[in-house]
């Protein structure tokens, strides 16, 4: 699993709970956005954890958060 406190993690703002996204520092938060509807997110629909393109080799969780993230096509 990828650790919030990685410096990759740490460079994109990734929380493990979206809540917890700091909404003022960031700006581009998108309202209900996480890892599970994110179109850089790998893992299968209700699946607790997934791959993730941006963190390669790493899981993130299906409820967190970073900066890269884009809306799923
Ligand atoms: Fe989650 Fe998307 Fe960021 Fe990956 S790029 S950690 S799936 S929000």
């Amino acid at each position: 699993m990828l650790d919030e406190k990685e410096a990759s993690a740490l460079a994109l703002g990734y929380v493990e709970d979206a809540a917890r996204a700091d909404k003022v520092k960031l700006p581009n938060f998108v309202a209900g956005s996480d890892c599970s509807n994110c179109g850089n997110y790998l893992g299968q629909s209700g699946d607790p954890a997934g791959g993730c393109k941006i963190f390669p080799g790493k899981r993130v969780n299906a409820k967190g958060w970073c900066t890269a993230w884009l809306k799923k096509a």
